[in-house]
């Protein structure tokens, strides 16, 4: 059985302890491969080789940084079939969008941070004719990045491409659920050239691995992704050491489905974001709010797209939604449709496990499910499920689709579909969410700043934003 290894000072390492854990195929519901049980030990290993590799790297010309980072990228490109299907073994998500969707994202992210460090500039104050004042920016040191399971290689890019771009380095981990991708991104590192040390992947379990990496002293700045009660952990254990924290949380965001809206591109797009990826993306729609008057027509439409959805074998063509990432998420999700009934919803289609025949008859699969009848204050309309499943309610105003929208303690995106320009700005503006979509949905310019509200995160990634976390700042004032 394979085994994935650390890969620490530029060279693969079995974890110190000889420990490891299974790493599960989710679509067969069995053990494929196995990842190390890394400890504080290896942790600390793979600190002490990012301390070693920072100066050199911090030093290097920003030209020959980016060169490596964009051989990495030239290497994904090449490699984007098997990095496509290990994602989707691995993960469980249909091979056509990890090859769509998830691999070309992660080149993408290399590529845009790796030409954004060669633009990077920042400012100059001149006080009258007496002093100018310039904004120092340089690399902080070793930066932690910690990652999650649903987009294994696009998040885990999306942390460390800026990071490396801005000239730290990095010790990172990737979910244990899903570490394939990383361990083979570790290899490209090797072939493109990356010094030893200037990254660092070290597998395991996030309360052991994940919380060394965030206790380190010498990791001075974490960007992590992943759920609001994780992070809530991160930030209680980084901020008394007053360490640099960026967290991209959980998130319940509403889909507002206006009368006037283009009904046919609405529905289109709001079956691909409530079930997408198995539901499993933080920006999925996971709630849908109908205006009155087109609320019968809407339901009625999309649970007959939902049903034409074609749950099955991640690796076969045509299949639209693949196996959820564990039995114990599926257990959960399948436990808040539970819920909803025990809340008065109602299940118009979907809600039950889903067995595939053939080789995925033991795979996690569940149907995608639409729930009405629930109102927004009760737990499944409150609370993330992070699965294929959605709740349909109807409004009557605008105010009340904006008091809806507003009404969890989550504010990572909204979509909202109007052909009304004005609405479409008013409503904008009053969401309470990192990012909102007009009339489309997860359509990223990756210069924009990218995070959420209140409990979906603090911080924001993405452009410049990214860059100048992982910098020091200071003002050098000089009397003129
Ligand atoms: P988790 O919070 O469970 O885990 C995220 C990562 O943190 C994993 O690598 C995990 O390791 C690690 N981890 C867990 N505990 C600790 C700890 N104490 N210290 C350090 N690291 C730790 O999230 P999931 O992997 O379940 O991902 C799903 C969640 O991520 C959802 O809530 C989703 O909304 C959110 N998410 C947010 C996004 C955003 O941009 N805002 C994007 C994508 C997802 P391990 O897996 O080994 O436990």
């Amino acid at each position: 059985m394979e085994k994935i290894l650390n890969y620490v000072n530029g060279a693969w390492q079995e974890p110190r302890s000889g420990m490891y854990l299974d790493n599960y195929d989710p679509s067969i519901g069995s053990v494929y491969s196995l990842i190390p049980d890394s400890d504080a030990n290896d942790v600390s290993e793979a600190v002490t080789a990012a301390l070693d590799a920072f100066p050199d790297w911090s030093a290097m010309p920003v030209e020959r940084r980016s060169a490596v980072l964009q051989r990495i990228a030239d290497l994904i490109d090449r490699d984007i079939d098997l990095l496509a299907r290990a994602e989707s073994i691995d993960n469980g998500k249909p091979l056509s969008l990890a090859r769509s969707l998830d691999i070309p994202r992660a080149s993408a992210n290399l590529r845009f941070f790796a030409t954004g460090a060669l633009h990077f500039s920042s400012e100059a104050h001149t006080t009258g004719t007496d002093a100018v004042n310039y904004t120092l920016r340089t690399p902080l040191g070793v930066a932690g990045c910690i990652s999650p399971w649903n987009l294994p290689l696009y998040l885990f890019t999306w942390k460390v491409a800026p990071a490396l771009a801005a000239g730290c380095t990095v010790v990172a981990k990737p979910s244990e659920l899903s570490p394939m991708t990383a361990y083979i991104f570790s290899k490209l590192c090797i072939e493109a050239g990356l010094p030893r040390g200037v990254l660092n992947i070290v597998h395991g379990i996030g309360p052991k691995a994940g919380q060394a990496i965030v206790e380190h002293p010498e990791v001075i700045a974490i960007s992590f992704t992943g759920g609001t009660v994780t992070g809530k952990k991160i930030a209680t254990t980084a901020a008394p050491m007053f360490k640099k924290l960026s967290l991209e949380l959980g998130g319940k965001n509403p889909n507002i489905i206006f009368a006037d809206c283009d009904l046919e591109r609405a529905l289109d797009i709001s079956l691909q974001s409530s079930f997408s990826n198995q539901g499993e993306i933080c920006l999925c729609g996971s709630r849908i709010l109908v205006e009155k008057s087109l609320y019968n027509q809407f339901v009625e439409a999309f649970v007959a797209g939902t049903k034409k959805l074609k749950v099955g074998d991640p690796l076969e063509e045509g299949t639209d939604i693949g196996a959820l990432i564990s039995e114990n998420h599926l257990n959960k999700v399948s436990g808040y449709i539970d819920l909803a009934r025990q809340e008065g919803g109602q299940i118009l289609t979907g809600g039950k496990r889903v067995i595939v025949k053939g080789r995925c008859a033991h795979g996690y699969f569940l149907e995608p499910t639409v729930i009405v009848g629930l109102d927004s204050e009760c737990r499944t309309n409150q609370e993330e499920i992070f699965g294929p499943v959605v709740t349909i309610m109807p409004f009557d105003t605008e105010m009340d689709a904006v008091h809806f929208s507003n009404s969890t303690s989550y504010g990572l995106s909204a979509s909202l579909w109007t052909e009304n320009l004005k609405r479409a700005h008013r409503v904008s503006a009053q969401i309470k969410s990192g990012i909102i979509w007009v009339n489309c949905w997860l359509f990223r310019d990756l210069r924009t700043p990218f995070g959420g509200m209140k409990q979906s995160g603090l911080g924001r990634e993405g452009g410049w934003e990214a860059l100048k976390f992982f910098t020091d700042v200071k003002n050098v004032c000089v009397r003129l």
